[in-house]
């Protein structure tokens, strides 16, 4: 068998060797001081603030160039403990170093309001003007001092409903163990219950899911309380802030208005149809009177058995992403030139897959590709964020490269759907076009409905909590099980457990963060369509997006691509297509 030599990548252009890193890993600590002896002078004059703000930038970009060649090392064998030392000398460096950071936004606040005005209109500080902006935004949510003081000292108490809930969650509960496939017992963890829903034996399926909800049930009452204590929280430090909801306060560092928000749910909602058409469809090619909660996860198609080299993944990939034009592509087989990529999984590696990286690095891939078609959307989807990244780095300053989580999975979902898209349009297999109709249908099942009816969830108890309403578990429970009548519609019959769902969602103590998963997937399908339509001024606009950063608002960067998110259009479209696949796959499966 000839042995197919796969390629890894090349860290040498970030650092030469280990001795380079010393030398800029000893440079970390005088940038910091520098940039610590402007406290108590940012007021003085524009370019006073200016130089600050170019010496923070110093040493954060020095210090995540240092990081990034830590962190890759390592991921190369986690078991070398040379490469580990690396990461646990910056970690240290950084926590020694970050009170010598946490003055400044206090002290840019604190300056008047009206020299700021003046400082604003400067050209010394043109560059810095939207980043100061976003930051005076705050000021009028701003306490005294010594309030603010008080708060600080409050911080780790008021963060402890959230930790009690991970480790209730991860190191308490236990679930025991059920008869799995072919009469094997098995330990129901965290880990396996993602595998044993996808079983094809139901009675497996039904066994992991009643085990797993025993254990919610035996302790829904702390759990309630968890969550009640992290909502309270939410709704309590708004108020304590003048933020007119918990909503507002957690929209307002994207600038996203509470109307998106609420019109994602709307929307969604009105296309929920759609959605009931793909329960029906499971149903009636899985034999069943009614589905249940858990028959959503097991294959209704059998996986794909191809097997791809990752030559053969890379061409592929290439080849779908070809409607983004010779531009894009001669970045990607910069990819492989300048070897971005580490490929083969090894003893040792971190598992998985990412994009990482800085803005003085190559945008490296790590990847362990195992050659199904799974792995081949996995380089389609790594690619899309290194892409972004390349652009962003090459087309920013370094202070607006850096671009947001609202719209960080947008490329890369863009990228697997263009991937989806190419597979379709070539081949002929009944087989395999129905396993790729129906991994694109799921993808938005459990992007933008599954996540919209969280984000209903989450907006629902918040406001409960703000009329004053305790979370109970019974309360919660009620609340939950209506939503999921409501969103899986008639083919449906949830099992009572499904109640107790809200127990083990760990974004729920994330403060209004699930929301992004939809519309991020709702803003690639759209901007998948334009690319696809061949308009070179769409495809000129989803350039605009990749290279903007964080130089302008999220809502701004999506509109100027083509996507605006203050509209029904995005959503409607994202349900369109929902419902168009679930039509091809129905025709496909001939019913
Ligand atoms: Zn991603």
């Amino acid at each position: 068998m000839k042995q197919i030599l796969e390629p890894t990548w090349d860290l040498s252009p970030l650092y030469a060797d280990n001795d380079a890193w010393e030398k800029d890993f000893f440079r970390i600590r005088p940038l910091a001081e520098k940039f610590a002896s402007y406290r108590g002078r940012l007021a003085e004059s524009p370019a006073v603030l200016a130089e600050a703000i170019a010496a923070q930038d110093d040493f954060s970009r020095l210090a995540e160039k240092c990081y990034s060649y830590a962190h890759l090392r390592s991921d190369e064998n986690t078991s070398n403990n040379a490469n580990r030392a690396r990461v646990d000398r910056l970690e240290g460096l950084f926590a020694e170093l970050s009170p010598l950071e946490s003055w400044f936004d206090p002290e840019v606040m604190a300056i008047d309001e009206k020299r700021m005005k003046s400082f604003l209109d400067s050209p010394e500080l043109a560059l810095y003007r939207r980043s100061l902006l976003e930051l005076l935004q705050e000021r009028k949510h701003i306490l005294s001092d010594k309030e603010e003081a008080l708060l600080g000292t409050l911080s780790e108490v008021m963060g402890a409903s959230n930790k009690i809930f991970g480790i209730l969650n991860d190191s308490d509960l236990a679930f025991g163990r059920i008869k799995g496939e072919n009469g094997r017992t098995v330990e129901v963890t965290h880990g396996s219950y993602g595998r044993l829903v996808e079983s094809e034996d139901r009675e497996v399926r039904r066994r992991a899911f009643h085990r797993m909800y025993a254990a919610y049930r035996g302790k829904r009452n702390t759990f309630a309380a968890t969550l009640d204590a992290t909502v309270r929280r939410h709704v309590t430090m708004a108020k304590v802030r003048n933020y007119p909801s918990a909503l507002a306060q957690a929209l307002e560092p994207d600038r996203v208005p509470e109307s998106v928000y609420r019109d994602l749910v709307t929307n969604v909602r009105t296309g929920l149809p759609a959605f009931y058409d793909y329960m029906e469809l499971r149903r009636e090619v899985m034999g069943l009177e009614k589905l249940d909660m858990y028959d959503m996860l097991n294959p209704l198609i059998p996986k794909c058995s191809r097997e791809y080299s990752f030559d053969e993944a890379f061409e592929l990939v290439r080849a779908a992403l070809a409607p983004m034009g010779g531009e894009y592509l001669s970045k990607l087989d910069l990819a492989r030139s300048q070897r971005w990529i580490d490929v083969p999984a090894r003893k040792g590696k971190r598992s998985g897959a990412y994009s990482g990286g800085c803005y003085d690095s190559y945008p490296y891939l790590l990847l362990n590709h195992n050659g199904t078609l799974d792995s081949v959307f996995t380089l389609a989807h790594e690619l899309g964020h290194s892409l972004h990244s390349y652009y962003s780095n090459a087309s920013q300053p370094y202070h607006y490269a850096d671009y947001e989580i609202f719209v960080a999975e947008v490329a890369s979902t863009t990228n697997e759907i263009l991937l989806s898209e190419y597979l379709l349009a070539n081949t002929d297999d009944p087989a395999f076009r129905c396993y790729l109709l129906s991994h694109l249908a799921n993808d938005i099942r459990s992007t933008v409905y599954r996540q919209t009816m969280f984000a209903e969830f989450e907006l629902l108890i918040h406001e409960l909590a703000a009329q004053g309403e305790p979370l109970t578990a019974d309360l919660l429970s009620e609340k939950y099980y209506g939503l999921n009548r409501i969103y899986y519609g008639d083919a449906v019959e949830p099992d009572q457990d499904i109640e107790l769902e809200w127990a083990r969602i760990p974004h729920f103590y994330y403060n209004f963060y699930v929301y992004k998963y939809a519309t991020g997937m709702s803003t690639a399908l759209l901007l998948a369509k334009n690319i696809l339509a061949g308009d070179p001024a769409k495809r000129d606009a989803y350039f605009g997006f990749l290279k903007a950063g964080d130089s302008k608002d999220v809502l701004d960067i999506m509109r100027d691509a083509g996507v605006d998110l203050s509209r029904p259009e995005p959503v409607e479209n994202a349900v369109a297509q929902f419902g168009k696949i679930v039509g091809q796959l129905r025709k496909e499966m001939g019913r």
